[in-house]
């Protein structure tokens, strides 16, 4: 297919917040590859943003979790110059006990949202940086910060988004590459249907919809933010948790253990 706009890549397009960004990002004159494993779904969004937007699209029907799907995409993103965007949105997670997780389920929450994230990422940055010009946006969760004992592999995987995120924005300094990491809320999708807990479970109030989620999280892209998190209002609260995070790191660079650990060189002495 030959596109003639800049390109946006979205993964897991076919449905709830990746068709959401698919929809923005047509209307704000993108061109889009968009990916998933449900095929028709993709092909019945592209038919509505074509008409709507006149928008080149290609639908790539693929799984994320396994290496042809990925290096299907990853080949796209290497060899494709009219690739600009990546919307690394794909991701899923069964919500419950460790114990009870089945192996299968652990490792394809751990092969979406960390290793199709990470090499995705990785196909993407060479050739933006090659042309000094491309964004990323990785949709984490606010789970990254925090763990409850049904999201523990959950919020490990978004943890690694945030702290992988974080570290190639400070390799991105001074380029023209950017990338801004999302840290959405509860937000009414799909999620649900698979991560065995159902939407209907969550108080309304903490929960926001695709569309407020997204239009926030690409109002946080304009402004410039590394981080987003669209569902909170005292931003002063991301900033002294960052700072304290700052401080700890820094008060671990001192090489001797901490003196309440003193105890077994006294007996020792
Ligand atoms: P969703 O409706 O379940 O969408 C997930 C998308 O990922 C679907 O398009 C799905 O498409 C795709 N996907 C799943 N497995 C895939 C695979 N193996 N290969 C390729 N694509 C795959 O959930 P969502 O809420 O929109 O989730 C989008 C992102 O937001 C995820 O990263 C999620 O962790 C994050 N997030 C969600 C919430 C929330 O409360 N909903 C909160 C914070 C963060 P196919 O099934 O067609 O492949």
């Amino acid at each position: 297919m030959s596109f003639s706009k800049p390109i946006a890549v979205v993964t897991g397009a076919s449905s709830s917040i990746g068709a959401t960004y698919a929809r923005h990002l047509a209307a704000r004159g993108y061109d889009l590859i968009l990916v998933a494993r449900r095929a028709e779904r993709l092909q019945a969004l592209s038919a509505k943003l074509v008409q709507a937007h006149s928008a080149k699209i290609e639908a790539v029907d693929a799984d994320l979790t396994q290496e042809a799907g990925l290096a299907r995409v990853e080949q796209i993103l290497v060899t494709n110059p009219g690739v600009s965007l990546l919307v690394n949105n794909a991701g899923n997670g069964k919500l419950g006990a460790t114990v009870a997780m089945s192996a299968a389920d652990a490792a394809a929450t751990i092969a979406l949202n960390v290793t199709a994230l990470t090499r995705l990422t990785r196909a993407a940055l060479p050739p933006f940086l090659a042309r000094n010009t491309g964004a990323i946006i990785n949709i984490a969760s606010v789970m990254a910060l925090h763990s409850l004992p049904i999201t523990s592999l959950y919020s490990g995987t978004k943890a690694f988004v945030l702290a992988f995120s974080r570290g190639i924005q400070e390799e991105l300094t001074g380029t023209g590459v950017r990338l801004q990491v999302v840290l959405p809320a509860g937000v009414a999708t799909e999620f649900y249907d698979q991560a065995g807990i159902p939407l209907s479970a969550f108080d309304p109030a903490v929960v926001m919809t695709a569309e407020d989620m997204v239009d926030a999280a690409l109002a946080g892209f304009d402004q410039g933010e590394a981080v987003t998190l669209p569902s909170v209002h005292d931003l002063a609260l991301w900033d002294s948790y960052d700072a304290a995070r700052a401080a700890l790191f820094g008060a671990t660079q001192n090489g001797k253990p901490a003196p309440r650990y003193g105890t077994a060189q006294v007996l020792a002495a």
